[in-house]
């Protein structure tokens, strides 16, 4: 797949899923919906949602755990069904996002159009929300930001494969709900709109909230050289990744919500599957490296009730020199 093709199919997948969001509305509104399409809605969303937190996000994009082929296959798939792009050039764009968050060459600061006036704001999120991804220019070359996944055949098979699987995971729910209703026509379609499109549809765009409100609205308990937010009304959805700023601070840790009361459910699972001895090597960061790293924050004005606009104006902030090419190494 090109990134002209690239573009196209995530044109579709932003489009499609809105006509299917106006049909869900219409078939609410003649009470056209049952339990059976709950229950597909929240499956589908929860596989998804899942393979790109704990998929995508921490297990490819920052290593932060270790597991046998069949987990890393499994949530690789199901990173795929949620429609963002192939896993490694998913990835890619997103190690590249941690290496220059909100300066020169991040794919998705909410900054970027510059600052001042609410237009420039409004244009900012616009295009760390969704319009970064039909930016002509933009490509992060997986050889570069990731070859330890790039020299992987499974990853690469299931990155090829992208378009199969999306649309594998759009018919799963539609022939569930068939084979489940005893063969009713209608029972397919709903599975298809709530399962399939409602579904793409609100896990794109709580997906895409955490780039751009993620760096813009919201807490900083940590001083990082970007604008990261936690933002915890996001961390169910999200599966915890909204633990935004703490996650920039800490990139490889596993867990991002790191207090009891910041829900973190890919945090959960890690922990379970660790328990069950299926991941290993899971990334944690002590409290007390935690607390330091908190403290200085707390001593230049932040902490948990930092104001929610940038602290300083981003031109303001010291530029640091663009960093040579990652090796498998220097995962972020
Ligand atoms: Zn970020
Ligand atoms: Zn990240």
């Amino acid at each position: 797949m090109d990134g002209r093709q690239h573009r196209l199919f995530i044109l579709a997948v932003s489009l499609v899923p809105l006509l299917g969001v106006a049909v869900a509305m219409v078939l609410l509104w003649n009470r056209a919906f049952g339990v059976s399409d709950v229950v597909s809605l929240v499956v589908m969303y929860a596989i998804g949602g899942i393979g790109i937190s704990t998929g995508f996000h921490r297990m490819l994009s920052h290593r932060s755990f270790k597991s046998g082929r069949a987990v890393q296959d499994v949530l690789a798939v199901a990173g795929t069904i949620a429609g963002q792009g192939p896993a490694i050039i998913w990835a890619a764009h997103h190690r590249r996002h941690h290496r220059v968050a909100d300066r020169d060459g991040d794919p998705h600061s909410p900054y970027a159009g510059g600052e001042g006036s609410r237009r420039a704001i409004l244009k900012g999120l616009w295009h760390a929300h969704l319009g970064w991804l039909f930016d002509e220019e933009l490509t992060s070359d997986p050889v570069r930001y990731c070859p330890d996944l790039v020299r992987d055949r499974h990853l690469r098979w299931i990155s090829e494969h992208f378009v199969g699987i999306v649309v594998a995971g759009l018919a799963a729910p539609a022939l569930i709900g068939f084979a489940v209703s005893g063969g009713e026509p209608m029972a397919a379609l709903t599975g298809f709109v709530w399962g399939g499109l409602v579904r793409l549809f609100l896990l794109s765009h709580f997906t895409y909230a955490v780039n751009s409100l993620g760096h813009f609205h919201g807490r900083r308990r940590f001083s990082t050289p970007d604008e990261s937010r936690n933002i915890g009304w996001l961390a169910v959805p999200s599966f915890g990744d909204s633990w935004h700023n703490n996650h920039h601070a800490f990139p490889r840790a596993a867990g991002h919500g790191m207090r009891w009361y910041e829900i973190d459910p890919s945090a959960w699972l890690i922990k379970g599957l660790a328990a069950l001895g299926l991941v290993w090597d899971v990334i944690e960061i002590d409290k007390d490296r935690q607390d330091q790293r908190a403290a200085g924050l707390a001593r230049i004005g932040g902490g948990r009730h930092a104001r929610n606009e940038p602290p300083v104006p981003l031109a303001e902030m010291p530029r640091r020199g663009r960093r040579p090419a990652a090796d498998a190494a220097d995962i972020e």
